[in-house]
């Protein structure tokens, strides 16, 4: 039998980890942006062409680079940004994984023009789906300049992801505004085929916070300030009148960085619970200044969400804090708040009292977790550079040097140039599969999980409001406590698409969610409510996500099953054109990369 295991190739590597870093245009818009910020520019314009399909170019008059950094900017993990593993635990910067140009270098033409102020001539660099094309001296502007273009042209799997031009360029608008709220002393302008969308000169917070939004803004914003141990909260919050259903002008940030809550969203809800109307809610910008080592920003890809050792402190800060802000401010009666802040069990923290101990980490000081990829970086000095870039070659070079070592074990069908990469599957449960940097294994249960919640999520938003009736109404019996777990949540599952009636501890189904089977909807009701029961599912996680896990979690592949080389093929391409390739919907790990050096320990 002829060998089949064959080395991945850098460009498909990277193409596959630029599935977690760059998921549509809007991704490639935050990126570049940032790292304009991080360079020091104080002037930023963004240039979107067809939201982002055919270009997306971002200007700055940053520090620039010099023609080598320019070069080595496009390598994975390099970056100017961390130094030490402690560096790890105190980002404050922007990025800092040195992913985010190779992502993108890896699915789209890249061409960058850039100057440092001290040289005369800055370098022009043109890469086109992680093919490296030219690199050339030219006239350019102190800064740097990135120009996009056909993003996703190599990965149609992720092409036809995208979404309708409005919503990408909503998604853009959005990714766009997290970073002007953070960087009010930056000068920021905003392009969509040839409009101007957004002109923002240097302002202070709330001048920006207007520009952004309109000045309609201008009297509701009530400033905030909760200085304590734990955590230093500063911005405003809207007055009730700015309250609305939609939920467009929420933000938290913390250390300066955009992050999404639901959590901290319901302390703000409950801070104004009964000023506004219920599922309305008022606008609110909200910075957190707090001590690094007491979040984890890693936890999710895209670095929006971040576990807070103190959560449910800062939730009673936050619910206490801004009650006082709006009763002080007169919106909200202050007795209603003396009551509230009386009834909070929790202490005030005060700046005298000292912050709880953070645990202690231990690490290895020594250890640097890109070590070996640096050197890798030296070890390709300027002119071999292009080869990291070409897959042909670099397939070549490893295969020749396996070959004339080890010809006689790995037999003569390893140097064979087929281009599609076999997959092992192994006690039918993960599929492993060579990549540059060791091995990647791949658990297909969780994978698949993940996949077909995604598709469920889209199918839940698509189907938004409708109901697919049922030809016999079927009903079932349950116990008192079942009944009224499904009574309480009765709003949620009608929201997606259960036309339920209730009486006496029996539930009659009427309609279901359009594109379930009638043959298993009441048993993936019966989950629903079940998981709501057990507390498998927190309050605060939505019905549709909760809808999604439970049909996808029934569907998924189990273990124990073999799959042909094409079944997963199938599923590793989805998988990665998913939007969280790495996790499962429960946030366990779907894919895990054992490391070359790992690996290399084990046979010393
Ligand atoms: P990271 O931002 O995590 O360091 P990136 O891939 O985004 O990784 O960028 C790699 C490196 O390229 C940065 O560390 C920085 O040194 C350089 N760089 C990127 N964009 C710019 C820019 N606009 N101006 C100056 N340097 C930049
Ligand atoms: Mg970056």
């Amino acid at each position: 039998m002829a060998d089949i295991i064959k080395m991945m190739s850098d460009a498909l590597a990277n193409q596959i980890a630029a599935g977690e870093v760059i998921q549509r245009p809007a991704s490639v818009v935050k990126e570049l942006v940032e790292n304009s910020v991080d360079a020091g520019a104080t002037k930023i314009t963004v240039n979107i062409k067809d939201a982002g399909r055919t270009l997306i170019q971002v200007t700055d008059n940053g520090c620039g680079m010099s023609e080598n950094d320019a070069r080595m900017s496009f390598e994975r993990h390099a970056t100017s940004k961390i130094n030490t593993a402690d560096d790890l635990f105190c980002i404050y910067t922007k990025g800092f994984r040195g992913e985010a140009l190779a992502s993108i270098a890896a699915v789209a033409e890249v061409e960058l023009k850039t100057r440092r102020e001290e040289d005369v001539m800055g370098t022009d660099i043109i890469i086109n789906g992680a093919n490296f094309v030219s690199q050339t001296p030219c006239n350019t502007p102190k800064g740097t300049n990135f120009a996009v273009k056909s993003l996703f042209f190599n990965v149609p799997a992720r092409r036809k992801f995208l979404k309708a031009n409005s919503t990408e360029l909503q998604h853009i608008i959005t990714e766009f505004q997290r970073v002007v709220l953070t960087h009010p002393q930056i000068e920021f302008s905003l392009y969509h085929n040839d409009n101007i969308l957004y002109q923002l000169p240097k302002a202070n917070l709330k001048q920006r916070i207007i520009s952004v939004f309109g000045k309609s803004l201008n009297s509701e914003l009530i400033p905030v300030e909760i200085d304590t141990s734990i955590v230093k909260i500063t911005g405003f919050t809207g007055k009730p009148s700015t309250s609305k259903k939609k939920s467009d002008k929420q933000f938290f940030f913390v250390n300066n960085r955009f992050m999404k809550n639901s959590y901290f969203n319901k302390a703000i809800a409950l801070a104004y619970d009964k000023l506004v109307l219920p599922d309305c809610v008022p606008a609110y910008f909200l910075y957190f200044d707090i001590d690094p080592h007491t979040i984890d920003v890693n936890i999710h890809p895209t670095k929006t969400e971040i576990n807070f050792e103190n959560a449910s402190d800062i939730f009673r800060l936050l619910q206490a804090g801004i009650r006082e802000t709006l009763s002080k401010s007169d919106v909200a009666p202050s007795i209603d708040f003396d009551n509230d802040f009386d009834s909070e069990e929790v202490p005030y923290f005060s700046k005298d009292i000292p912050a709880p101990q953070a645990p202690q980490v231990n690490y290895n000081p020594f250890y640097n977790p890109f070590e070996h990829e640096s050197n890798t970086i030296a070890r390709h000095n300027a002119e071999n550079w292009e080869k990291l870039y070409n897959p042909q070659e670099d397939t070549q070079v490893l295969t020749q040097s396996y070959t004339s070592n080890q010809q006689t074990m790995l037999g003569e069908g390893f140097a064979q140039n087929s281009a599609e990469q076999k997959l092992i599957q192994i006690k039918n449960k993960y599929i492993i599969s060579p990549v540059k940097s060791g091995l990647m294994v791949i658990d297909q249960s969780r994978a698949h999980y993940r996949i077909l919640y995604e598709k469920y999520i889209s199918a839940i938003s698509e189907n938004a409001d409708g109901v697919q009736t049922l030809l016999y109404p079927e009903t079932i019996n349950i116990d008192t406590q079942t009944f009224a777990m499904a009574y309480d949540i009765r709003e949620e599952l009608a929201s997606v698409g259960f036309d339920i009636e209730y009486s006496e501890n029996i539930l009659t189904i009427i309609g279901i969610p359009p594109f379930l089977n009638s043959n298993n909807a009441i048993d993936i009701l019966k989950d629903i409510i079940d998981s709501y029961k057990n507390e498998n599912t927190s309050i605060l996680s939505s019905i549709k996500e909760t809808l999604a896990k439970t049909i996808a979690r029934r569907e998924s592949i189990p273990y124990g099953k073999p799959l042909a080389q094409q079944e997963m093929q199938n599923l590793i391409d989805n998988l990665f054109a998913s939007s969280s390739p790495n996790y499962s919907p429960d946030g366990k790990p779907a894919v895990v990369i054992m490391q070359m050096d790992e690996i290399d320990k084990k046979f010393i």
